[in-house]
């Protein structure tokens, strides 16, 4: 049982989507508007490659397949305290 939904990825260290090196992928400055609304969502930024100048967005965090049933184990903890607390204030306060 996992408690994470999202895992933080190191695009530094990964491998170049265009030619394959390792740990030759740089973070990039942003060039335009678009670049620049990726960057502020924190969830992704824009890189370049040293060798091969291949240039693009890469994701900062990363789901599993354990991800959404993590969501769904969060979502149901949430529905049953909430019951919880609807019970016990019908109980005290309700008519
Ligand atoms: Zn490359």
């Amino acid at each position: 049982m996992q408690l994470r939904i999202f895992f933080k990825t190191f695009p530094e260290t990964a491998n170049c989507p265009s030619c394959g090196k390792v740990g030759t992928i740089r973070r990039s400055r942003t060039r335009n508007l678009l670049e620049a609304a990726v960057k502020l969502t924190k969830l992704a930024n824009i890189y370049k490659c040293r060798e091969c100048g291949w240039r693009g967005i890469l994701k900062k965090y990363t789901v599993d397949r354990y991800s959404f049933i993590t969501l769904f184990f969060y979502i149901g903890l949430v529905a049953l305290v909430a019951y919880i607390i609807r019970m016990v204030l019908l109980k005290n306060f309700g008519t």
